[in-house]
């Protein structure tokens, strides 16, 4: 039988599991590339995305990540998550840092600044209200949260977030740009999906809504009867 796995390196593993848990639904930690064989989705949470590349190179993670991407299975990536499944991240020191790719899209790794620029808002994501049937706002969690900034064509915007005009706006060259503009406001990419691939630049493992981790799993066992056996319930917690 299948499961959900959490990539256990550094970050809010645990909240995600503790997430999955609520929903009766068991996630596995995963730290080796063989364990993935054992999962059929996996959740890469939010963290520190040098320091996660720098443990997942260590465990020699990227080609059994890369590979679980190209396979079409469910990968859903939280903040530093998102940032390991972009084809393209800016904003990073020299060199930058390796990444898993296959969400085609470029992300500024910290668009909205470091820590103490850390914040909550309501998001507006239709997609939670017409597949959950409850209401389509989210409270969001951004901690040195990334934002998308730009998406390939088979890339579908789940949620985006208002931005004052003088906000200072980053080109996917990491070019530095004075949005000078007569609109009021503009809007950055906070969620996206592509086929099988999920990306939050939030935290839902740090809110007690569940309705994105229940998307991701609906997701997944949309996949056929192999990834439906996927959502293990959690017999004995
Ligand atoms: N911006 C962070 C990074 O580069 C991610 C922050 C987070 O996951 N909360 O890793």
């Amino acid at each position: 039988m299948g499961v959900v796995g959490v990539l256990a390196l550094q970050g809010s593993f645990n909240e995600h599991i503790a997430a999955l848990r609520r929903l009766g639904v068991k996630g596995v930690e995963i730290r080796k590339p063989e364990q993935l064989q054992t999962i059929s989705s996996l959740i890469i949470p939010g963290g520190e995305s040098t320091t996660m590349a720098k443990l997942a190179e260590f465990h020699n993670l990227f080609p059994a990540l890369r590979e679980f991407v190209q396979m079409g299975k469910p990968v859903w990536g939280t903040c530093a998550g998102l940032i390991f499944l972009a084809n393209k991240a800016v904003g990073q020191k020299e060199g930058g840092q390796e990444l898993v790719g296959g969400l085609d899209c470029t992300v500024h790794r910290n668009y909205f600044g470091s820590q103490i620029q850390s914040f909550e808002a309501e998001l507006v994501v239709p997609e939670l209200a017409s597949k959950e049937g409850g209401p389509e706002t989210f409270r969001g969690v951004f901690i040195r949260a990334p934002a998308v900034l730009d998406v390939g064509p088979e890339v579908e915007v789940l949620a985006d977030y208002p931005i004052p005009s003088n906000k200072v706006l980053y080109s996917s060259s990491a070019v530095e740009i004075e949005e000078e503009s007569a609109v009021p406001e503009t809007k950055v990419i906070v969620a996206v999906k592509q086929g099988k691939l999920l990306g939050t630049a939030f935290h839902p493992e740090l809110t007690a809504d569940t309705r994105w981790h229940s998307y991701f799993l609906k997701m997944a066992s949309d996949l056929g009867e192999e990834t439906s056996n996927a959502l293990v319930a959690v017999s004995e917690a």
